[in-house]
């Protein structure tokens, strides 16, 4: 799942980066407003974190630009305290929630998860696949039933799948997905992962479509 973080805020985007990490999030961080609107609208993103006061580019016109460019990203929006004309006309923009600083991580990565939920159609949190369950807030895996321990990169990989249950995945996307765009990836890296996956969860699970990428169900 790839995010695009836009926080001019050192610490507070370190912060958000560092977690947002942990939750499984390949994490791309800018800090000007128009670096972010230039990312969101060039490159394959899941879901935005937008601070609203940002250089460059104020961020209601980072949200403003994005929309009138028919993105249809889900879009997190971080406002100051009490500035509640900012979260009304941040909304009214096509904003898909809001935080105020200073907030929880655990709230806010509750709310991501939800946003990714909507923005693919579901209304139950868990990805089901045959016997396979997939719970993204306690990132754990389940197979008849039975818990089964994935590495992070595998368990990256098999909820990008299962979000796109019936669509082939491609090779490069899943390779953003897991890295972001700034970092080298070894040519056989992700084939080694779907070959553990397949290795813990059967053969049958993760098709192969020769020359475009993979696939579940
Ligand atoms: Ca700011």
């Amino acid at each position: 799942m790839r995010l695009l973080l836009a926080e001019d805020d050192p610490l507070l985007g370190d912060g958000l980066k560092t977690a947002l990490q942990a939750e499984g999030y390949t994490v791309d961080w800018f800090k000007d407003g128009r670096q972010s609107l230039q990312a969101a609208l060039n490159e394959d993103f899941d879901i935005a974190v937008l601070d609203l006061g940002l250089p460059g580019l104020d961020g209601l016109d980072v949200l403003k630009q994005l929309r009138n460019s028919n993105s249809d990203i889900p879009v997190l929006i971080l406002t100051a305290r009490d500035a509640v004309d900012d979260r009304i006309t941040g909304l009214d923009l096509g904003a898909d929630d809001y935080l105020s600083k200073p907030f929880d991580l655990d709230e806010l990565a509750a709310r991501l998860r939800s946003l990714v939920r909507r923005s693919r159609g579901r209304s139950t949190p868990l990805l089901e696949y045959a016997d396979i369950v997939l719970d993204p807030a306690a990132q754990k895996v389940r197979q008849d039933g039975v818990e089964v321990e994935l590495t992070l990169k595998e368990f990256i990989i098999l909820r990008y799948l299962l979000e796109n249950q019936g669509r082939v995945v491609s090779r490069s996307r899943l390779e953003q997905t897991m890295y972001g765009w700034d970092v080298e990836i070894g040519s056989n890296t992700l084939e080694v992962h779907v070959h553990n996956l397949r290795k813990k969860l059967g053969q049958q699970l993760i098709k192969t479509v020769r020359g475009l990428g993979y696939k579940i169900g």
